[in-house]
């Protein structure tokens, strides 16, 4: 990945998949810029982007187009171009997070889906002008946008529409070579999954039930990551690519599992 040059958008620390794959972009060359949400989580991305030798270039919250915009101008002034882009944001109030997805408010509906849904839209109409030799936009999604999955709720519907997204960006984007791809996780512990009911059975529920009978890490889905940001993925487009043990397989419970 050495001469490429990509955004980071969803790091909060050290253990958001963000990182990950921040890591491991580095590690195969590339050259890489980070946007943090919010003056707290500055404090945090900051030495990490100091670790990759990588700039911060400004907070973002993608509720506010105008710092939408101000971190693309910022890119355009710094590099005039852009070869990839890391989306790797989600937010739904915890509140709903538990429960039942029928209880769902039109409020939280609306900032839920418009935070980890519409964003990876407003992020690609800005990357699209600065993707002038083509490039790659990778986004996150989970296993819960195509199964029920407990507690998961308005985020399953927000991951269902953001896979479409990613079919649907790719059909217009391709044509100017830029591709869009999702990474579906395996559950990882991090500061958004912590939000969600009942975490840690569903780790335990992936550890004992995956054909790999474990879950994944932020690395595994980081060098997952650097081959769809890479030139060696250049075929792929549109495309959902599990990183989650092999979960997604499986029809029915291990019977040699434990009890959770
Ligand atoms: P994380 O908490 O480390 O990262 C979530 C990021 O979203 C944070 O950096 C946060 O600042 C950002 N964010 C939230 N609202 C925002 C806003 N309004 N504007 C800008 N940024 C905003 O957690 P993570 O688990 O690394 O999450 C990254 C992505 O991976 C999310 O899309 C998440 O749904 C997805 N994912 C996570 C798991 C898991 O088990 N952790 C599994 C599959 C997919």
């Amino acid at each position: 990945m050495s001469g490429k040059r990509g955004l980071i958008m969803g790091v909060a620390n050290n253990r958001s998949i963000a990182w990950g794959i921040a890591k491991a972009a580095h590690a195969h060359g590339a050259e890489l810029a980070f946007t943090y949400q919010g003056d707290a989580l500055k404090k945090r991305v900051e030495p990490l982007a100091a670790e990759l030798g990588a700039e911060v270039i400004g907070h973002c919250d993608v509720t506010d187009g105008a710092t939408i915009d101000a971190v693309f101008a910022e890119v355009e002034k710094r590099w005039g171009k852009l070869d990839f882009l890391v989306h790797a944001i989600a937010f739904s109030d915890k509140d709903e997070l538990t429960g039942r997805y029928v209880d769902t408010s039109q409020e939280n509906f609306s900032k839920s889906l418009l935070i980890s849904c519409y964003s990876l839209t407003a992020v690609a109409q800005r990357a699209e002008k600065l993707m002038t030799d083509g490039g790659s936009l990778l986004t996150l999604t989970y296993y819960g946008a195509e199964k029920w999955m407990p507690h998961y709720n308005v985020m399953g519907v927000a991951k269902a529409a953001l896979e479409a997204s990613v079919r649907y960006l790719a059909a217009d984007l391709g044509p100017q070579g830029i591709r869009v791809n999702a990474i579906s996780a395996g559950p990882i512990k991090t500061l958004a999954a912590s939000g969600i009911g009942d975490f840690r059975y569903i780790l335990k529920w992936n550890e004992y039930n995956s054909p790999l009978r474990r879950t994944v890490t932020i690395e595994e889905v980081g060098e997952t990551a650097a081959y769809l940001l890479s030139d060696m993925s250049r075929g792929v487009t549109g495309e959902i690519h599990h990183v989650d043990a092999g979960y997604h397989v499986v029809g029915m419970k291990n019977p040699d599992a434990p009890d959770i």
